[in-house]
């Protein structure tokens, strides 16, 4: 009989029960700090309008997102909460923050300059501070923070609610530019935090740096999505996502054989290759050509020959024929094969993995997601 996904040739599942059992664990590790959400990129992908409604049942009240177009697209999702701009004021911008709600991570002293003169002819406007301790990216640079620190009226007008910086280290524990970002961050504090201002440091692998790294707000995203906060540490978080690709096709071929584009990759012996409607136009990535892995059921099968624009090929030789039949479902993540593992194999991090994901899956949400309170 027809199923519901007869017409997609691969299937990406999301698990917003998984989202919040996430995020709970992470509010239980924060012990007292608040968890906001960070659900730029659509959410890495996964969804935003999914989502950040999940979260906003489970309770997140404070939300981040890389531009003005995502910040706009979240405050129709969410007319309540707490919507911070990490890109902060483009030229032009300032009435659109105003006008949405939103709240720009002021990251220069210009932006502090543009929002403040806002704010002084409106009322005060809220805003997020951003101070560069070392990713030298976005934020107030070293010499900023001491002209703000010579000039503290240059903020009038800003009602800065939160100071934030950013670790470029996190994920190594034992890294020096840790403690060095932190010392970095408590003397900006200590020279320009504005009265009333939340702390806010940690990402996802800074919550698990310790309780020196928490400060009064953290903003997690890829432990939201499942992904490890500490590539040598078992990952506590649950997985979120599975994709399953489709058999389309079952071949048994000679030693000797070719597959794919380039003849990249030679049978040795005779073998059984199933062929998968997945490639590098839904997000597989290219660089899985001859590293990448699926699984069918507990087993690893390999991908033979380079990842194509809508196909793969996989050497399903040692598994059993019964389950290697057109229009099974194999996984390409999944329970055995969790994101970070293929991102490993990609020679990337399970971000791009995430976000590369593409509008060609079938998707399916899994977990209701609560209904938004308070509208
Ligand atoms: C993307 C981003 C985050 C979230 O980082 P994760 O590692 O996904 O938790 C937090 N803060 C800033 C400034 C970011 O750019």
């Amino acid at each position: 009989m027809p199923g519901p996904d007869d017409g997609a040739a691969a299937v990406l599942s999301i698990d917003l029960t998984a989202i919040v059992a996430n995020y709970r664990l992470l509010v239980a590790r924060l012990g007292g700090a608040e968890c906001a959400g960070v659900v730029k990129a659509d959410a890495y992908g996964l969804g935003v309008a999914e989502v950040a409604p999940a979260l906003h049942g489970a309770g997140c009240r404070v939300f981040f997102v890389a531009t003005l177009d995502e910040g706009i697209e979240l405050r129709g999702l969410l007319p309540e909460a707490e919507i911070y701009v990490f890109n902060g004021l483009t030229a032009g911008g300032v009435e659109s923050f105003v006008a949405h709600a939103l709240r720009p991570v002021l990251n220069s002293l210009g932006e502090i300059d543009a929002w403040a003169a806002m704010g002084r002819r409106r009322g005060p406007l809220a805003a997020a501070l951003h101070i560069d301790t070392g990713m030298a990216r976005l934020g107030l640079p070293p010499a900023e923070v001491a002209a703000l620190a010579e000039d503290r009226f240059r903020l009038d007008g800003a009602a800065v609610a939160l100071m934030l910086s950013h670790l470029a280290c996190a994920d190594e524990p034992e890294h020096p530019m840790n403690a060095r970002q932190l010392a970095a961050f408590r003397d900006a504090v200590r020279r320009v935090a504005p009265d009333g201002a939340r702390l806010s440091l940690a990402a996802s692998s800074g919550i698990f740096l310790g309780a020196d790294y928490r400060f009064d707000v953290a903003r997690p995203g890829a432990a939201l999505y499942g992904l490890r906060p500490q590539p040598d540490a078992p990952n506590p978080l649950a997985p979120v996502v599975r994709l399953q690709g489709k058999i389309l096709q079952v071949r048994d071929v000679d030693s000797d054989t070719t597959v794919g584009y380039g003849a990249t990759h030679r049978c040795t012996r005779p073998a059984r290759l199933a062929t998968v409607g997945a490639g590098y136009a839904y997000g597989y990535l290219r660089s899985l050509s001859n590293r990448g892995s699926a699984h069918i059921g507990a087993e690893r099968v390999p991908v033979v020959g380079r990842v194509s624009m809508d196909l793969i090929t996989l050497d399903v030789t040692a598994i059993a024929p019964e389950r290697v039949t057109p229009g099974a479902l194999v996984d390409l993540i999944g329970p055995h094969n969790p994101v970070d593992a293929l991102a490993e194999e990609a020679g990337t991090i399970g971000y791009e993995i995430l976000t590369s994901l593409g509008r060609r899956y079938r998707r399916r949400y899994v977990g209701a997601a609560a209904p938004v309170a308070g509208g």
